[in-house]
């Protein structure tokens, strides 16, 4: 493939702050890959705005209407990154060769693009954006996000190790994606599962352009528990684990304390007696919580609601004639 079609795909929620300059720089790495001969110059870039409550959309839909390289998909609501990134991909693989993502925010370098297109003409259907180093983050994201990888690698999931959603998807790589019909959703987990000839980049990731992080921790701990419980299911066979053990040690002490009744004397052990009852009845409650998860994970899955609702797409539908202007 000569001049393969490229599109950006660019999930935004309440991203004001930066997203001009995103739009101007993204603009610009098109136009010259395009001088390159590195793609087709019908290669876009896909704004999706996950259901914005500031001036997102309509500084993207002004963009669109200019006729340039910016497209815009808008979400009926927001529906989180992954949800908002999957709508991207599904619709920019209708008239793509290849996709990749990145935030809004720029904070992956945007000149390894160039790096993974190489990468892409050479056979590659997935090329993972990898940070070389996380100095650009604060110590504590940095050392939650290190253990968290550890933790993942512990439990037998397959994670690419400091990479986020920053990669290259070929048309056949997405379509393979498509058929993984998940509700619960983690793609850096995801992705790797399809397999295909894949390779990595390393890049240094910067600060943030401008705005604020949309992943607080509260979220960052929400979406890394999530990744855990829809990709594994060893933490319930763990509480499996425990809970035989805690089977075996209470017939250990059964016995034992059998043994002082009939043989010794025995002393009322008020506080063993507590300590046991709240130690089984905390784990009985963590078990129980652990598999109300799992269950409740079931039960969305079951449902096949819809993962988004595409309210308004300028990649593949024309522009509606009333909103001109
Ligand atoms: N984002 C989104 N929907 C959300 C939250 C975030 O589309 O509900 C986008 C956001 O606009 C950005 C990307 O996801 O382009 C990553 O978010 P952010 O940069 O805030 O996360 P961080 O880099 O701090 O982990
Ligand atoms: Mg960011």
């Amino acid at each position: 493939m000569d001049h393969p079609i490229l599109t950006i795909v660019v999930p935004c929620y309440n991203e004001e702050d930066v997203l001009e300059d995103s739009i101007l720089q993204l603009d610009q790495l098109l136009m010259n890959l395009e001088e390159e001969g590195l793609i087709s110059d019908k290669s876009k870039i896909l704004f999706v705005d996950d259901g914005s409550k500031d001036d997102t959309w309509r500084m993207i839909y002004k963009e669109t209407l200019k006729g340039g390289r910016i497209r815009g998909l808008k979400l009926s609501r927001n529906v989180g990154h992954q949800h908002a990134l999957l709508a991207g991909l599904f619709s920019a693989k209708t008239t793509s060769d290849c996709v990749i993502s990145i935030d809004a925010d720029l904070q992956d370098d945007i000149h390894v693009v160039r790096d993974f297109l190489i990468k892409f003409h050479e056979g590659y259907e997935i090329v993972y954006g990898v940070r070389s180093n996380r100095d650009s983050d604060t110590f504590f994201k940095r050392s939650t996000a290190q253990s968290f990888y550890k933790l993942m690698n512990i439990i037998g999931i397959d994670l690419v190790y400091n990479h986020a959603d920053f990669r290259l998807m070929s048309k056949r790589a997405i379509d393979e994606l498509e058929r993984f019909e998940e509700v619960n959703l983690f793609l850096r987990g995801i992705v790797p599962l399809i397999g295909l000839k894949s390779t990595q980049v390393y890049y240094v990731r910067n600060k943030r352009l401008a705005g604020k992080t949309k992943y607080p921790l509260k979220k960052m701990i929400a979406f890394s528990f999530e990744g855990i419980t829809s990709l594994s299911v060893t933490p319930i066979r763990l509480v499996m684990v425990v809970g035989f053990l805690s089977f075996l040690i209470s017939l250990v002490f059964g016995c034992y304390f059998l043994a002082l009744k009939f043989f010794g004397h025995t002393t009322t052990g008020w506080t063993s007696l507590i300590t046991s009852i709240w130690l089984i009845g905390g784990l009985q409650l963590m078990s129980i919580g652990l598999v109300g998860e799992y269950i409740g994970k079931i039960y969305k899955e079951t449902k096949r609601r819809p993962k988004f609702i595409i309210e308004m797409d300028t990649l593949n539908l024309p522009i509606p004639r009333h909103l001109i202007n």
